[in-house]
Formats: C-alpha cells, structure tokens, sequence
C-alpha cells in the first residue's frame, strides 16, 4: 500500500448547511489528511470544465447549476490507499443507495445534491488536484 493524493470537494450544499467540519472530521477519522484546502465560488466555465466527462449527460446543466450555486471546498486528502478510501467513506452517488454511515448516507439529498466529490481513479485525482492546485499549496506532512 502507497501514500496517495485524492481531491475532494464539498459541495455548495455542504457548505450552506455548515458541514464542513463534520465532513473533514468523517475523513480524519479513517486516517485521510488534509494536505491542501481551499474555499471558492466555481465559475460556469470552470465547472464544465471540471465535469467535462458529464457532458452529454441529460443532468449536465442542472449539476453545473448546482455547482456554482455557491462556494465549495476543494481539498487534497493524503492518506494509504486514499482515492479508494475516500470513494467508501462519501458512499455511491445516489445517497439512497449509499450504505449506512457513509457521508453521502448521512447528509446528501438527492443523487444531486449528494455533498462530496471525490476523485475516482489515482490518474484522476493527479489531474483534478492539478486543475484546483499547484505545488506551492500542497502542504507535506514533513513541512515544518
Ligand atoms: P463525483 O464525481 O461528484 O464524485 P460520482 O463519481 O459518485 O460523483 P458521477 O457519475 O461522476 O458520480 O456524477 C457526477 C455528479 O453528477 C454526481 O456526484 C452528482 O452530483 C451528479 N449526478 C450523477 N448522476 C446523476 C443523475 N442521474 N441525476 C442528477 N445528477 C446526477
Ligand atoms: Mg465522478
């Protein structure tokens, strides 16, 4: 098992409803580290961008809506194994089907507005951590 990078975000429903430290408290729990976070309003092109392997979907606009309707946090978790980990921990995307005490379980309201994304494969998370950050903010357990 390797260290890995993840990216992950709340979504603007999870921030509206004051959720943010309930969602890092669930990651730092199962052993995931916060190593880079950041709190900002997406921009339309910017969430297209983003969501770009969703565009043909029929729920396209209505998510690009969703993810701009307010700030988000987007964050790097590090941690064993923590693209898969932090897949189990916000649960499948329809919070219906997530299985119990997972995030999405626990506050997400529809297949929508499911709270938090996450990165779904290590090549993914490399380039989604690329898209929301450089270097210089990524901050190493061993930094003084
Ligand atoms: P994410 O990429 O946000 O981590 P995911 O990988 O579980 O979620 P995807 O299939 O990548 O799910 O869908 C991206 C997002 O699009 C979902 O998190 C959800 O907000 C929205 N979405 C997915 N499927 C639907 C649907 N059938 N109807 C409405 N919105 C949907
Ligand atoms: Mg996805």
């Amino acid at each position: 098992m390797t260290l890995e990078r993840t990216l992950s975000i709340i979504k603007p429903d999870g921030i509206s409803r004051n959720l943010i430290g309930a969602v890092i408290g669930h990651f730092e729990r199962a052993g995931l580290r916060v190593v880079a976070a950041r709190m900002r309003r997406l921009g339309r092109p910017e969430a297209e961008r983003f969501y770009a392997v969703h565009h043909s979907r029929p729920f396209f606009a209505s998510l690009v809506d969703y993810m701009t309707s307010g700030p988000v946090l987007v964050q790097v978790l590090e941690g064993e194994d923590a693209v898969r980990k932090n897949r189990e921990l916000m649960g499948a995307t329809d919070p219906a089907r997530a299985a119990p005490g997972t995030i999405r379980r626990e506050w997400g309201e529809s297949i929508e507005r499911n709270l938090v994304h996450g990165s779904d494969s290590l090549e993914t998370a490399r380039e989604e951590i690329h898209f929301f950050f450089g270097a210089i903010d990524v901050c190493d357990r061993t930094d003084p």
